[in-house]
């Protein structure tokens, strides 16, 4: 019987096609995309990241000619029996998350290959994870240092380039004092065809047709849908934006939500970028004196550490981890927030940055973590909505990589598996890092009364909620002590009450 090789529209780069003998498709192995509808028709997508998708499916289609049979159907499984024969042999890398791992194995022709798209393989991680005291005490920055040895990776020899692992203390400024937005030339945007505009007719159409509801604003694609494009961003960032990138990587302008981040996690996930082209890059611009060391440092440890990290502990840490609740949060996510209404919120960090996922389904690290996360942390809201909300309004969002973002980094669901210590704050910290407190409604440092900011109330009836656990923990010991110096903690109660579910 004839061989096949699937492609997932999350494995669209030339490193999801090399390989042959039993490795990945030969040469000429024909192959194999499904673009099933039903992964819409299940949840309320962000317009933008249903746009992206199918857009960068149909263009490597198109790239691909006659060697791909690409079919649209209504879900996987009628997707492939309409594409090959009942006995022909399917062969296709693992893929990404647990629910297609779990179809691809139900189904008898499906072959499931080693995945691709990643640095460490699942059996050197798990050799890894099991010789660093497993589950509990795993820790990236042990992870990161290993990958950089076992990848020589920005190293000299034995030693880390510069003779340091972490240059964290030279990042995590606060944006420059007075600028609105950081002196770069703009970050690379593609510009759209007519796949594009078939795209969008389609997703008009099946919302007229009320077969699937988005969230979002449409507007020009944002986001690499070819390698060329990738290509193009990668190289635009590494020139423009890398040399800038390790002091401001955790601060925030209004007027400037890029700042010096690269845009490239929805080009990684769809695989159209490999991370070791993007680590060697920023590597290259480090050896040829156009990028510093701290900001290639925190660059690479953004990849090679965090996303293969993540990557990892999704598959490690099994099916369970998805309904971990440590801290038993179960509120339901208000509809302004799932409608993404931002121009109802007053406190001016939320709505300016509820206002950029509505627009183009993507921020940066901090706001996600700290802005969005953090609110929602200190509302108590379910941690496994929360994930969904995520993973539908990104136009990078993947279950494998929102899992343990949501879950463990943002809402401290796994009770520290992955991270030290539940990551929230009071306004101070955005008032510190970012300019987006000035004009707000309310102030950064009030508890109480008509202008406390959401934040701070929300921060400190977090840390009450859980006194006990937090007690407990090194990291947050003190702050915990913090509370009984407040003297007005009823008020503050009170405050936190007063603004309830409603937009803050
Ligand atoms: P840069 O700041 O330029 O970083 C470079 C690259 O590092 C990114 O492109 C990404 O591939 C990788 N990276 C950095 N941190 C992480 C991380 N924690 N996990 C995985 N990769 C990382 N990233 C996603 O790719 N998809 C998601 O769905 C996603 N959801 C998140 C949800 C929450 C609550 C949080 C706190 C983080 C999430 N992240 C997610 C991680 C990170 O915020 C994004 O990768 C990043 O903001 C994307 O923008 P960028 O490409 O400009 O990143």
């Amino acid at each position: 019987t004839a061989g096949w090789h699937w492609l997932f529209g999350d494995q669209l780069g030339p490193h999801f096609l090399t390989g042959g003998g039993g490795q990945g498709p030969g040469r000429d192995t024909p192959l194999v995309m499904i673009e099933s509808r039903s992964v819409f028709r299940r949840r309320r997508f962000h317009r933008a990241k249903a746009h992206l998708v199918l857009s960068a499916m149909r263009h490597r289609a198109a790239e691909l000619g006659d060697r791909v049979r690409y079919v649209k159907a209504d879900s996987y499984r009628e997707g492939l029996a309409k594409a090959v024969g009942k006995r022909d042999r399917v062969m296709v890398h693992h893929p990404t998350s647990r629910a297609a791992l779990r179809l691809v194995e139900s189904l008898e022709a499906v072959e499931v290959g080693a995945p691709r798209g990643f640095l460490v393989g699942p059996a050197d991680f798990a050799a890894w994870a099991d010789g660093h005291g497993g589950g509990a005490r795993l820790r990236q920055e042990d992870f990161y240092r290993w990958v950089r040895r076992t990848h020589d990776l920005l190293m000299d020899g034995e030693q880390p380039a510069g003779g340091k692992w972490n240059l964290d203390h030279d990042n995590r400024q606060p944006p420059p004092k007075g600028a609105e937005a950081l002196e770069l030339k703009s970050p690379y945007r593609p510009r759209e065809d007519d796949i594009d505009e078939e795209v969008r007719r389609d997703l008009d159409r099946w919302a007229e047709d009320g077969d699937v509801s988005f969230v979002g604003r449409d507007g020009p694609r944002r986001f690499p849908a070819t390698r060329k494009e990738a290509l193009a961003a990668l190289k635009r960032f590494t020139a423009e934006r890398l040399a800038s990138f390790g002091p401001y990587e955790d601060a925030m302008l209004a007027g400037d939500p890029v700042m010096s981040h690269s845009l490239l996690s929805s080009s990684l996930n769809l695989g159209l970028l490999d991370p070791a082209e993007c680590v060697e890059r920023a590597e290259a611009a480090y050896r040829d004196g156009s990028a510093p060391l701290n900001s290639v440092e925190g660059f690479v440890r953004q990849i090679a550490g965090w996303r293969e990290y993540v990557w990892q502990l999704y598959w490690y840490f099994g099916e369970e981890y998805r309904s971990s609740n440590a801290l038993r949060h179960t509120a339901a996510l208000p509809d302004w927030w799932d409608d993404l209404d931002a121009d109802d919120v007053r406190a001016r960090c939320l709505s300016t940055v509820l206002a950029q996922v509505r627009d183009t389904g993507w921020t940066h690290h901090i706001p996600r973590l700290m802005i969005l996360g953090g609110y929602a942390l200190q509302r108590g809201w379910g941690p496994a909505a929360l994930t969904d909300w995520f993973h539908r309004s990104f136009v990078d969002g993947y279950d494998w990589v929102m899992l343990p973002n949501v879950v463990g980094m943002s809402q401290y669901a796994d009770g520290g598996r992955m991270t030290t210590k539940p990551y929230t704050s009071g306004g101070a910290y955005v008032n510190r890092m970012s300019d987006l407190c000035g004009p707000c409604a309310y102030r950064p440092g009030d508890r109480t009364g008509e202008h406390a900011c959401p934040y701070t109330t929300g921060y400190w009836v977090f840390m009450d909620r859980h006194r006990e656990r937090l007690e407990r923990n090194q990291r947050t010991a003190q702050p915990v002590r913090g509370l009984d110096r407040l003297g007005n903690l009823d008020e503050v109660r009170e405050r936190y009450e007063e603004v309830g579910d409603g937009p803050p």
